[in-house]
């Protein structure tokens, strides 16, 4: 491998590129743009265009595109090559401001929602400067926000962008109140780590439900899962060892920091965490590994499956979504701080999370939902449907003394009226001991933890700046009056305490009391996507989100409409995938095999034996396939009976109370065939197989 300081970041136009090539009037003025999101001057924007042609025509590069993030959460790209024509039949390279700034995209494909409708296909691409161009196979990508020609936001950046500076204006406003004139910006930053499982590439083309729906929907477990839990952190397989180490170099070419690998729980389960960046950036990067994933897999003949849920009975994939907010200072403002008055200012950063995720529960279940996703949050292994926060003993304990008014466990007393006193340091390992809650506080950041594998980490993270900014909002309009900041900021703490403690549990997660408990205190419990979804447009949700003008009302329902719509698709994907396994593959299977059964029978009788076990057994298998064929009817007809995909709340819901029960039945009646039938007549490869062939 080349040095690191080789390879690291060679395909990215990154800071230094740009200091490199620019002049220094440009530079500074492109960092007034990238640091304080001052608009760009055109004539910057043109010598920008030419350095970044140079640099990218350098390194091989012939084309470029506005690389952007559509509704569906993949990535979107279209090439232009360079080349411009010249008299004589010649062509030139060239590259305008304008064409790095702005792009049209006749993208009429793209789900838009009724944002817009295919005649007035127009979109807008706009550049985001913050987040650095790069070259991929030969093409120099822009990251870019995608809006329609009215200006409503296509894509999942341009609501990310959005809820960052709603997220500053207020975290500055705060800050000023404690006197912190130093620091003008506040950005939030994550670090999403990244689980999937790799299987090999002959096996996965065996499968029609791997190749549509991208995980099994047929399959018995094999005799040993993860129960030894000898995967986890386990020795790691050579040929997964050289999948990683091109991963990790094609990704540092890219500027992305990947940091940390290793094996994860479920077998052939792995696992890659980035070190944190700014969350456009963390986005961006995000979208970028996952693509880096698949197509380095197939260099391997293995493939990469991002799926939540693609194995049955053992864990499924995630996505942790570590996030704090830092000030342009430098200074993590969920960093519990040295200082008394460090202190105070974490503790109103602190509930400024703990309420917003509390007042927005139902927006954070919203934004991780997916026909994926449910499949694995509730199944003891992903934390359930019910948001709630931990937040350790010790901080829990702080709070209640502060809210009591009383002495935290013998020491200073924690009363803050008279200038704030010193908090105790919290040992990161008193707060990372949890595993199973959605949202915990691990020592100076949040991990939310209910993000599907597959997913963009865009929308979790708008809806995370925008309900924290919201939050702080408040705080600042009441603080910003108050006679006496201290006692005002106090009062204001204690009161918080007291209206959203009910968010916090430090327990079991995964039991059945949780449940009842979470009810008790009113918590809310959006156990599918259908239920979580409509969420989006609750008129509190709505009022919030234009509050701080990340999104729009109607931006808001073709979102929704958008979820409910693909969630519809997939499972109405995943059934007709089951129907023609079942028709073409695992019916002629088992009457084969009955049909082979039955002539050994009949050769052992006509030899005068009775073999009594073999009788028992065909008439099992005789039975089960009457079952299977009798639920492949019911499935076929309940498919065909299904509305139509407008409005997509009634298609979602019909796919969801009609056609996913019918699956399940159907899957029950194949995985015991799998099990008595010949493992020679199976016509497709097995649990067994697929999870332990990776070395
Ligand atoms: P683990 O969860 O395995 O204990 P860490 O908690 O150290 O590991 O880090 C997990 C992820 O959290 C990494 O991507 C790391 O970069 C990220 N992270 C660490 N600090 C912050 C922070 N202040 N803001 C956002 N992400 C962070
Ligand atoms: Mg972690």
């Amino acid at each position: 491998m080349a040095m690191m300081d080789d390879l690291f970041g060679i395909n990215v136009f990154n800071d230094f590129a740009m200091r490199q090539r620019l002049p220094k009037e440009t530079y500074r003025a492109l960092h007034n743009t990238i640091d304080d999101g001052r608009r760009l001057d055109p004539q910057v924007a043109s010598v920008v265009a030419n350095a970044l042609k140079d640099w990218a025509l350098e390194h091989g590069a012939t084309h470029y595109t506005h690389w952007f993030q559509p509704l569906n959460s993949v990535t979107a790209e279209k090439h232009d090559a360079f080349i411009s024509p010249v008299p004589g039949g010649k062509v030139v390279q060239e590259f305008s401001g304008k064409e790095l700034v702005r792009g049209e995209a006749d993208a009429s494909s793209l789900p838009s929602g009724g944002l817009r409708s295919t005649f007035e296909a127009r979109g807008y691409t706009t550049w985001d400067p913050t987040s650095y161009a790069f070259i991929k196979d030969h093409v120099l990508c822009i990251p870019t926000a995608y809006c329609s020609y009215s200006g409503e936001a296509l894509d999942k950046k341009t609501p990310l962008l959005r809820s960052m500076e709603a997220l500053n204006r207020q975290a500055v406003r705060i800050l000023r109140l404690f006197g912190r004139l130093d620091a003008t910006r506040v950005t939030p930053t994550v670090g999403p780590e990244q689980e999937y499982f790799l299987v090999d590439k002959d096996l996965f083309d065996r499968r029609s439900d791997l190749l549509f729906a991208g995980r099994t929907l047929f399959g018995s477990k094999a005799p040993k899962g993860q129960e030894l839990g000898d995967h986890f952190f386990g020795t790691i397989q050579t040929r997964v060892q050289a999948f990683m180490a091109e991963l990790n170099e094609e990704l540092w070419k890219l500027g992305v920091l990947a940091k940390t690998e290793h094996n994860e729980t479920a077998p052939a389960q792995h696992e890659m965490a980035p070190i944190y960046s700014i969350v456009n950036v963390a986005c961006d990067h995000n979208q970028l590994t996952m693509e880096m994933m698949k197509k380095v897999a197939r260099r391997h003949n293995l493939v990469c499956l991002l799926a939540e849920k693609p194995f049955e009975g053992v864990n499924g994939s995630g996505k942790h979504n570590n996030w704090s907010m830092f000030t342009n200072t430098g200074y993590n403002l969920l960093e519990p701080g040295d200082s008394p008055h460090e202190s105070a200012q974490f503790l109103l950063f602190l509930m400024s999370v703990i309420q917003a995720v509390d007042d927005y529960q139902d927006l954070l279940r919203a934004s991780v939902a997916s026909a994926g996703n449910d499949q694995r949050l509730g199944g003891c292994e992903a934390p359930p449907a019910i948001i709630s926060i931990f937040l350790g003993d010790e901080l829990t304990e702080i709070l209640e003394a502060l809210e009591a008014g009383s002495d935290y466990s013998g020491r200073e007393k924690a009363d803050m009226t008279s200038g704030v006193h010193m908090l105790p340091k919290f040992p990161k390992d008193t707060t990372d001991r949890n595993r199973i809650s959605p949202f915990a506080f691990t020592g100076n950041k949040f991990e939310f933890r209910s993000l599907g594998s597959s997913a963009s980490i865009s929308d979790a993270n708008v809806v995370l700046n925008t309900i924290v900014a919201e939050s702080l909002r408040q705080y600042a309009d009441e603080l910003e009056q108050a006679k006496d900041f201290r006692s005002a900021l106090h009062d204001l703490i204690v009161r918080t305490i007291r209206a959203h403690k009910r968010i916090i549990f430090n327990g079991n997660n995964y039991s059945e009391e949780w449940r009842i408990e979470a009810a008790r205190r009113g918590l809310s419990c959006l156990e599918s996507t259908v239920d979580a979804l409509p969420c989006y447009t609750a008129e509190k949700n709505v009022r919030m989100f234009e509050t701080h003008q990340v999104l729009s009302g109607t931006e808001l329902r073709s979102r929704r409409d958008i979820g409910l719509d693909s969630y519809a698709k997939i499972i109405n994907i995943e059934a007709e995938t089951m129907v023609m396994m079942t028709r073409r593959q695992i019916l002629p299977a088992v009457l084969r095999y009955a049909g082979l059964l039955a002539d050994s029978l009949n050769g052992i009788r006509s030899a005068g034996c009775e073999l009594k076990c073999g009788n028992s057994h065909l008439s099992a298998v005789c039975r089960e396939t009457d079952l299977l064929s009798s639920s492949l009817e019911e499935l076929e007809s309940a498919l065909s009976a299904k509305p139509s995909p407008d409005p997509a709340d009634h298609f979602a819901r019909y796919m969801h109370d009609r056609i996913l029960p019918l699956m399940s039945v159907l899957r029950v009646h194949a995985d015991t065939l799998e099990k008595l039938t010949d493992k020679s007549c199976w016509p497709f490869p097995t649990y067994d197989e697929l999870l332990f062939s990776v070395h």
